[in-house]
C-alpha cells in the first residue's frame, strides 16, 4: 500500500502558510535513496550519478544530491546555467543534449562539462562552436530494432530520434581520436521507466560489448560508460519497486564477465537517473473544491495538468491518497479533475477512492520527477510552489508560486499594468 510521507495534520499546518496546490518533497527519502544508489555501485571506483536536471530543476534538491557526489545531466542552456549557479560545474556536468544549438556546446565547454554527442555531424558542430574538440568526448549509441525485457516490456530504439548507429559510433571514435581526443565515453538510453531489476544489466551487456569492440578496433581509451536514465518507479500500488542493490550487483556481474577479461576493469560507470532519484519523494498536494454529478461523479481540485501533466499527456497513473482517510474503504468511484478547458485534464479516471468531502486534501503520489518541471501556463494557469519537508520536520520554500505578474512579464511591450482598472 502506498502511504504519503506527510500526514493530514502536517498538511493542514503547512497550508496555513502555503496555500494549495503545491509540490512537496521529502528530504529524508531523497537522502536515503541517493545513499543506497551510491552503495549499490560502490564496487565501481569511478561511479557517478549525473542527476537528470530536466526531471526536477530545483537548485535546493540538486544541492542535496550533490552532497552524495551527484553531478548534473543537462540538455539545455537553462539547465547548464542552473547547474553553474548551483555550484555544479566541470566534469560534474554531463551534457546529453540532442538537436543542439552551437552556443550550448560552447557554454558546456566553458563550464568544463562533458559533451555527449547525439550525432556524428555534431563533431564538426562542436569544433566550430568551441574552436577545438575537448580531450574527453562521449557518444550516444542507438542499436536500432526493439529492446525487449523478459517481462514483455519493450521499447523501440529503432523508432527513436536519439543516438548514432553502430557504424557511426565507430566512425565518430576514429575521427575524434585522429583529432586528438584522448578519453571516450559511451551512452545509451534504450527503455524508459523500467520497473524490473534486469534493465540496467541488459543494457550494460550491450554497452560493455560495444566498448570492447570499440577499444579493440579503434584503439581508443574508453574511460566511462553511461547507463543513462530509465530505472523506473512503481507508480501503481501493485507494482514491486526496483531494488537498486540487485541492479548494482547485476551490472557488476556483467562488468566482470565482459570488461574485466578485456583488460578494461578501470572503466567508470555513470548513470543519469531522474525519475528514480526524486519521483517517489515528491507529491502534489491539492484540495477538493468542487463536486459534480452528471453522467459520472467528478471531484474538482485546485490543481490541474499545469501542475502535473503526466496523466493528461501520457494517460499515466498517479496514485491518490485522500489525507486523513488512508484507511477508509475505497467505496466511491470518481474522476478527479483539474480546471483546464481540456477534457484530458484528469488526475484520475474511474478511480476507487474513499468518499471525498469538499476541502479534503488529496496527495498525488510520485510527482517528484517530471512533475512540476513539465508544468506549463496553458489557460493562464500559474505554476505552484515547491516545498521541502526537511528531515527535522520543518518546511522550506524552495520555489515560490507564480503570480499573475510573472505570467504577464513577457507582455511588458503592452504595458499591461497600466490597463488594469480593478487590480
Ligand atoms: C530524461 C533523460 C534522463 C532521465 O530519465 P529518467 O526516466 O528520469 O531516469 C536521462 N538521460 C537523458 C539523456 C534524458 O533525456
Amino acid at each position: 500500500m502506498k502511504r504519503p510521507f506527510v500526514t493530514k495534520e502536517q498538511i493542514e499546518e503547512i497550508a496555513k502558510t502555503y496555500p494549495t496546490p503545491f509540490h512537496i518533497y521529502d528530504e529524508k527519502g531523497i537522502r536515503e535513496n541517493a545513499r543506497a544508489l551510491y552503495e549499490a555501485f560502490s564496487w565501481n571506483p569511478g561511479f557517478k550519478e549525473y542527476f537528470a536536471v530536466k526531471a526536477t530543476p530545483n537548485p535546493f534538491l540538486m544541492q542535496i544530491l550533490h552532497e552524495y557526489g551527484c553531478g548534473c545531466d543537462c540538455s539545455s542552456m537553462a539547465e547548464l546555467v542552473l547547474s553553474e549557479a548551483t555550484g555544479i560545474t566541470g566534469q560534474d556536468i554531463m551534457f546529453s543534449s540532442n538537436d543542439t544549438p552551437p552556443e550550448e556546446f560552447a557554454y558546456c565547454e566553458k563550464l568544463g562539462g562533458i559533451i555527449n554527442l547525439d550525432d556524428i555531424t555534431h563533431i564538426e558542430a562542436v569544433e566550430s562552436a568551441v574552436g577545438y574538440l575537448p580531450k574527453t568526448m562521449s557518444c550516444r549509441y542507438n542499436p536500432g530494432g526493439v529492446f525487449v525485457l523478459s517481462n514483455g516490456i519493450m521499447d523501440n530504439p529503432g523508432d527513436s530520434k536519439y543516438g548514432m548507429t553502430e557504424a557511426q559510433i565507430f566512425e565518430a571514435f576514429r575521427i575524434m581520436k585522429e583529432k586528438g581526443v584522448e578519453h571516450f565515453g559511451i551512452h545509451a538510453f534504450l527503455a524508459s521507466n523500467t520497473v524490473t531489476n534486469e534493465y540496467y544489466p541488459m543494457l550494460a551487456k550491450v554497452l560493455f560489448e560495444l566498448a570492447v569492440r570499440l577499444a579493440k578496433e579503434t584503439g581508443v581509451h574508453v574511460a566511462f560508460i553511461n547507463l543513462s536514465g530509465g530505472i523506473g518507479i512503481p507508480y501503481r500500488p501493485d507494482q514491486e519497486a526496483n531494488d537498486i542493490r540487485v541492479i548494482g550487483e547485476g551490472v557488476r556481474k556483467v562488468y566482470e564477465e565482459v570488461l574485466v577479461p578485456a583488460g578494461m576493469g578501470d572503466v567508470a560507470l555513470y548513470t543519469e537517473l531522474g525519475r528514480f532519484m526524486l519521483g517517489p519523494y515528491g507529491g502534489l498536494v491539492t484540495r477538493a473544491i468542487n463536486e459534480k454529478h452528471t453522467y459520472k461523479e467528478y471531484i474538482g481540485v485546485d490543481a490541474c495538468a499545469a501542475n502535473l501533466m503526466r496523466p493528461a499527456i501520457y494517460g499515466a497513473y498517479h496514485h491518490i491518497t485522500v489525507l486523513g482517510k488512508e484507511d477508509a474503504p475505497c467505496d466511491h468511484v470518481y474522476d478527479v479533475t483539474g480546471s483546464l478547458c481540456e477534457n484530458c485534464d484528469k488526475f484520475a479516471v474511474d478511480r476507487k477512492l474513499p468518499k471525498i468531502d469538499m476541502g479534503d486534501y488529496l496527495f498525488i503520489h510520485d510527482a517528484g520527477a517530471h512533475g512540476h518541471s513539465m508544468g506549463y501556463n496553458y489557460n493562464g494557469k500559474l505554476r505552484s510552489a515547491e516545498l521541502l519537508l526537511k528531515e527535522d520536520g520543518s518546511v522550506q520554500l524552495i520555489r515560490r508560486a507564480e503570480t499573475l505578474n510573472d505570467y504577464f512579464a513577457t507582455l511588458d511591450c503592452f504595458d499591461i499594468g497600466k490597463k488594469l482598472i480593478h487590480r
